[in-house]
């Protein structure tokens, strides 16, 4: 009879935590999850999911009006918030349900409640003691709101997948992704946005170009930037918010989103209790076999940091399963992850930006396309497609394919094969385009542009 009561105790059912109970227990392991709030993590409940669907409700306005050119006449009134938001939540609850049923028809055992450690192999829920011979702890992040004066009247994007009522007028603090998306949500929707961001253009760490083009179709689409700025205090108005601007100004708005980064989400994990340690950002410290300083536990997903998105813990899950259940040591490969942010239009990318190419490789070429989209040679909208290759000029290999427009989070998905294959410039070259698309640009783009 053994010691333990589980092989593996995951606390955290999102997606890398569930990801890691199933697989585990597909390849015999005893499992166990602790969730203490929604099954399916921040992606299913206040992040990817509900994110995106919010994103296609806001996609209708341009459509809306492009239609003209085609020969529809729509009219509509502004958006029905409650419907878009009440639908919204049932499609998430259709999900948690799914989640349940995936655990369980893998002899997952779940339990509710919050999880904390009382040492290396024992977690206790609800009062109870449970011993695992491993511990996995995938319990994910948690908006951070910065200290200022005035923080409790703003809203996180866990609150905003919730709201009443949409404002008039919303501000969105922060320039990453979080930010940039719910900015062209917010504007899609029918809000007058500002975002407001304390360096001098957002989403730092993306390509250069890209960044630019995007604030220049923000701009187009009605959406105020305020660049080099910050909020220095939050006050509550008689008719909503006014916010004091580090640049001395104020702004008066009617919610204000701050969307300034995540942390993981510890408090009460009760890791006092274990040798675990954080690492200097505060993310919990692992090798790149997932294990912490305490050698029975493991951690991975956003609580270890890195890149904070949901394939990658989907990733490190399935990874870690195999590697302690499967027998197969193999390490996560982190280069080449293809991204999209959802903001209008959407940026899609795999690779080095021109910035961090010339750093790493040296000697690049690099290739550039903007242009109309077809479909808008018969609209009025003045919105144009920004693409960009980055080769290295040593190996031919492209390292870089950015893409800022329509479906860029769609498209990119299929060049990131290319490019994790190592597809070199001659490859590209080699490639038949399908016309008329926006795509087939990538595979015509012949002479360096410098
Ligand atoms: P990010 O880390 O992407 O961006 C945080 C932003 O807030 C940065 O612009 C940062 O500025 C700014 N900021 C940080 N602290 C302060 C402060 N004290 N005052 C003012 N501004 C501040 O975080 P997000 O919250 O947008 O998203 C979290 C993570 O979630 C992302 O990194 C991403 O991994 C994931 N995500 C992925 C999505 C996708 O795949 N489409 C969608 C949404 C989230 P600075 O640049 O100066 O540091």
């Amino acid at each position: 009879m053994s010691q333990f009561d589980y092989d593996l105790f995951v606390i955290g059912a999102g997606s890398g935590g569930v990801r890691a109970a199933r697989m585990s227990a597909s390849m015999g392991a005893r499992v166990a999850v602790a969730e203490a709030r929604y099954l399916g993590g921040t992606c299913v409940n206040v992040g990817c999911v509900p994110k995106k669907l919010f994103s296609y409700a806001a996609h209708f306005t341009e459509n809306f009006h492009d239609a003209a050119s085609f020969g529809w006449d729509v009219s509509h009134g502004p958006i029905d918030w409650p419907r878009l938001r009440d639908n919204k939540t049932r499609e998430i609850e259709r999900l948690n349900g799914i989640y349940g049923n995936i655990l369980k028809n893998a002899n997952v055992d779940l339990i509710n409640g919050h999880a904390h450690f009382v040492d290396e192999h024992t977690v206790d829920v609800n009062g109870k003691h449970y011993r695992a011979e491993r511990i996995l702890i995938a319990v994910g992040g948690w908006p951070y709101i910065p200290d200022v004066p005035g923080k409790e009247h703003a809203i996180s994007s866990n609150e905003l997948f919730y709201l009443d009522e949409l404002p008039e007028h919303a501000t969105v603090v922060g320039g990453g992704y979080i930010a940039t998306e719910f900015a062209g949500i917010l504007n899609g929707l029918g809000v007058k946005v500002t975002q407001i961001y304390r360096r001098s253009l957002f989403l730092r760490g993306f390509d250069e170009e890209i960044r630019g083009h995007l604030a220049e179709e923000m701009r187009l689409r009605g959406i105020e930037l305020r660049f080099n700025e910050n909020v220095t205090a939050i006050e509550k108005t008689a008719d909503g918010l006014q916010l004091q601007l580090e640049s001395g100004g104020v702004l008066n708005t009617g919610a204000v989103l701050y969307a300034t980064g995540r942390q993981p989400l510890l408090e009460g994990l009760g890791l006092e209790n274990t040798r675990v340690a954080l690492n200097e950002q505060g993310f919990i410290a692992v090798s790149d076999t997932f294990q912490t300083a305490a050698p029975s536990i493991y951690a991975l997903g956003d609580v270890i940091g890195g890149m904070e998105l949901t394939p990658v813990a989907l990733a490190e899950g399935m990874n870690l399963a195999r590697r302690l259940y499967g027998g197969i040591d193999q390490a996560m490969d982190y280069e080449y992850i293809p991204t999209a942010i959802f903001c209008q239009p959407n940026i899609g990318t795999v690779g080095y930006s021109e910035e961090q190419a010339r750093e790493k490789f040296g000697d690049i070429s690099v290739f550039t396309s903007q242009f109309k989209h077809l479909k808008h040679t018969l609209t009025e909208n003045p919105s144009k497609v920004f693409l960009k290759l980055i080769v290295d000029k040593a190996s031919d290999r492209v390292v870089g394919v950015h893409m800022l427009g329509d479906d860029a989070g769609e498209l990119i998905q299929g060049f990131a094969v290319a490019i994790k294959a190592g597809a070199t410039k001659a490859v590209f070259d080699a490639t038949i385009g399908i016309h008329p698309t926006v795509a087939e640009e990538f595979v015509t783009m012949r002479e360096a542009s410098r």
